[in-house]
């Protein structure tokens, strides 16, 4: 796990990281610079959720009230900008569709996310709200060209017509419940999606955050946080880390699938997010599905998914699949924390992946198809929900984290309300309370089958 929180050695590279290793990135910064005794907030993680609540911070909506000038805001990072599950993912930014409904409404006993209809529709128009204020970000800030955003379908595969039948079983239950809301679908039942570079965002943001003429806000990488102090001291908390010790007033985890090391063993946040590993591969296209031929569409296949950048095609596929493809078995992804190794069996398939999916993909030259592969850990929760807000019984400590291998989807509007909470102490009216982090919802228990059954076959009920 980014080689920094235990001596796993390094990580494995990511095409998006490969590719950002210039003197534009941000890369070794602050690295050698002295840390703050004090700050008025710290973000612990500098991926997407750490570079967001760090923008939204240094940028406060008029609507936050009167936010004092001139912060102190430090960001802290254990190895280096986006090196965990941000500069590893696939690049999708699909805002989940109906086909995310059944998990979220089936009960927590049977593995899904147990929340009302009612809210169901709640978090899939919350999908929506991300993925537009993304796209508006990067718009007002002008890095279109600078992030490679790309915007446009997902299409979506079934494999047979029982699965086809299915879906359109679960469009006419979402239809139904939109009905009852007295709502339509925002997108037009098209779905959208874009793919950008999430690396070269989130160090966008991060650059104009530390811009801001507002606040003081500085980061500093190769900074892993050891521990946060216990302490309930109006004065703050003591983050420790392996370069020195910063008393903060304020102090936000953006620490994702890494969340647990930070809680003592008898926390219920040291088993209530877990890391899963995936396995991804960047694919150099045949000159068949180049140019003017070029997937036109990201695609969400049965056995996985792809979306095409300006830098090849980026592929994947679930731990669930893998596994049943005999690419590994359930332990090798699922409670594993360790980037820094591919599995043999899951290059094998990918190398395959795309020639055997796509119609006429024609013969490979040297250099084409597979061209690199890397594992990412994802941190996901037992309820299957992002969980933020205010960690319970630690005055001034909140988390952002548990985005379940989908926050390109949900960390956005996640930071902004969280954001709000830090500044105001409110909450946005229109974030899912399903997703806020309560002293209830920690005390949900693991389903029968664990951590196993959670992520490789929610969809059958218990035996
Ligand atoms: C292989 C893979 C494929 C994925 N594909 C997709 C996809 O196609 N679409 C989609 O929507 N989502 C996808 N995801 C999920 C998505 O990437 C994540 O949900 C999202 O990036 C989470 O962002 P984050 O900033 O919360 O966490 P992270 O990006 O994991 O950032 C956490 C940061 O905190 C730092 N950190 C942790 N602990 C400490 C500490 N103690 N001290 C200092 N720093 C610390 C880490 O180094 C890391 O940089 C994928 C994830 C993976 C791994």
């Amino acid at each position: 796990m980014s080689g920094f929180l235990e001596a796993q050695g390094p990580s494995s590279v990511s095409h998006w990281i490969a590719s950002n290793r210039g003197p534009g990135s941000l890369h070794n910064h602050g690295k050698e610079d002295s840390l703050p005794e004090t700050a008025d907030i710290v973000i612990v993680g500098a991926g997407i959720s750490g570079a967001l609540l760090a923008y939204y911070l240094a940028n406060p909506e008029e609507r936050y009230g009167d936010v004092p000038k001139g912060r102190t805001i430090v960001v802290l990072e254990g190895a280096e900008v986006a090196s965990g599950a941000t500069g590893r993912n696939g690049g999708h930014f699909a805002p989940a569709t109906f086909m995310s409904y059944p998990n979220l409404i089936r009960s927590r006993a049977d593995g899904g996310a147990g929340v009302s209809k009612r809210e169901a529709v709640r978090i899939l128009r919350n999908e929506w709200d991300n993925y537009e204020r993304n796209t508006a970000v990067i718009k007002l800030h002008n890095l279109q060209d600078k992030v490679e955003l790309w915007q446009g379908r997902v299409m979506t595969v079934y494999g047979s017509e029982d699965e086809l039948r299915d879906a359109l079983e679960t469009h006419r239950q979402w239809e139904e419940a939109l009905a009852e809301e007295g709502l339509s679908d925002w997108s037009g039942n098209k779905f959208y999606t874009d793919t950008h570079e999430v690396l070269k965002f989130t160090t966008e943001l991060l650059k104009l955050a530390i811009a801001s003429e507002r606040d003081h806000i500085s980061l500093f990488t190769g900074t892993p946080v050891i521990d946060v102090s216990e302490t309930q001291a109006s004065s703050g908390q003591d983050v420790r880390t392996n370069r020195g010790t910063i008393r903060a007033k304020q102090i936000i985890l953006c620490t994702n699938a890494h969340t647990p090391h930070l809680f003592p063993e008898d926390h219920p946040l040291k088993t209530f997010i877990f890391p899963s590993r995936q396995q991804m591969g960047l694919v150099t296209p045949t000159t068949s599905f180049a140019g003017t031929r070029a997937l036109q569409t990201t695609y969400g296949f049965p056995k996985g998914y792809c979306a095409t950048t300006s830098g090849g095609i980026v592929v994947g596929l679930g731990e669930r699949v893998y596994v049943s493809e005999g690419c590994g078995s359930a332990e090798d992804f699922i409670g594993n924390s360790d980037d820094t190794t591919v599995l043999p069996g899951c290059t094998e398939y990918l190398e395959s992946f795309m020639a055997s999916t796509m119609i006429g993909w024609g013969e490979q030259a040297l250099g084409e198809g597979l061209t690199r592969t890397w594992t990412g850990v994802k941190g996901h929760t037992i309820d299957r929900l992002p969980l933020v807000g205010p960690v319970p019984d630690r005055k001034g400590l909140f988390l952002s984290a548990g985005f379940n291998g989908h926050g390109m989807s949900t960390t956005h509007t996640c930071a902004r309300a969280l954001t709000q909470l830090v500044l105001n102490g409110t909450w946005d009216q229109d974030f899912p309370e399903a997703y806020i982090l309560s002293p209830p919802r920690l005390e949900r228990q693991l389903p029968e089958g664990g951590y196993v059954r959670l992520i490789t076959g929610a969809h059958e009920p218990a035996a």
